[in-house]
């Protein structure tokens, strides 16, 4: 059970990117409905949505409701959830028609990898022919 007095909360807080925390992470706000997204699926663990600035013809981000501030913050505890993500990402290959063609699921960690929102989540591209890398 996680709790302020086991400090894991709190230190998530804390860690939650360069001034953010669980209180104003934009990801937080979609998921509570406070801020506009396009919602692609949803269930009581797991939201995936349009980013808003695509970087390939789809590209929609599954995210674990529950904030988790990166994967480098992961604890045994999100094992289940990480797994449910990377189950809504086959399902959008099949709804969106990708599951021969193919697609990419990618997650960005730490400030050299470039994550900039520190809520995980799993970039769903497709539609085009891409390389290795980012
Ligand atoms: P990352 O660099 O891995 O942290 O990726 C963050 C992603 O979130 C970027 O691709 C942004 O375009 C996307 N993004 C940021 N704010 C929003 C938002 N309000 N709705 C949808 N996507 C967003
Ligand atoms: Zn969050």
């Amino acid at each position: 059970m996680r709790g302020i007095s086991s400090g894991v909360y709190y230190r998530r807080i804390i860690a939650a990117g360069s001034g953010g925390s669980v209180i104003d992470c934009v990801f937080c706000r979609i998921i509570a409905r406070q801020t506009a997204a396009d919602i692609e699926y949803e269930d009581a663990h797991v939201m995936a949505f349009k980013d808003i600035y695509p970087k390939a013809p789809v590209h929609v981000l599954i995210v674990p409701k529950r904030h988790i501030a990166s994967i480098a913050e992961l604890s045994d505890d999100d094992a289940e959830v990480i797994g449910r993500c990377f189950l809504v990402a086959r399902r959008l290959g099949e709804t969106k028609g990708f599951a021969d063609k193919g697609y990419r699921v990618s997650v960005n960690t730490g400030p050299e990898a470039g994550q900039v929102v520190y809520h995980v989540h799993f970039h769903f591209t497709a539609g085009r022919q891409r390389g290795h890398g980012a």
